[in-house]
């Protein structure tokens, strides 16, 4: 496909997933800032989660990856990093996933993902990764991992 169709890489790009959160794909994390097509190239436009975050790396090899397997490779990554990526850029329905899937959605109000209560402690500043900090439910007591905001 060497045709400039950008619509057919923004559909391969969303069944990449997030390699942190395999629920949800690269394009509803909201990393993939644009999709253009010049000299018969696709640029794709990447804005990184935190800065020094790991996953980095692997967003762009999982992405490689997958336009190479659909026949793809005139294609550039090209990483932007203003305006920084916010939370903000994730959409309602993605955060509706996050919870569904056991992690907090990034939001003022900390919601626990088991019994919705808001009553939660935070129990560390870091989760399994540097993006999510840990907490416990004083509802139901258990443990859960809130997505932070920026
Ligand atoms: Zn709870």
């Amino acid at each position: 496909m060497q045709n400039g169709n950008t619509e057919k890489i923004w559909e391969l790009l969303n069944t990449v997933p997030d390699p942190e959160i395999p629920v949800i794909s690269v394009v509803e994390l909201g990393v993939i800032r644009n999709v253009e097509y010049v000299n018969k190239t696709y640029l794709i436009s990447i804005t990184p989660t935190y800065s020094g975050c790991p996953a980095v790396k692997t967003f762009q090899d999982d992405i490689k990856i997958c336009l190479s397997k659909n026949g793809i490779d005139n294609f550039d990554i090209k990483l932007v990093y203003f305006p920084a990526w916010t939370t903000d850029w994730m959409s309602d329905s993605t955060k509706k996933k996050l919870l569904k899937y056991g992690i907090s959605p990034p939001s003022k109000k900390i919601i626990c993902p088991q019994c919705k209560s808001t009553s939660t402690s935070l129990v560390s500043e870091f989760g399994s990764t540097a993006c999510k900090s840990f907490h416990k439910c004083n509802e139901c007591l258990e443990p859960f991992e809130h997505f932070k905001c920026i």
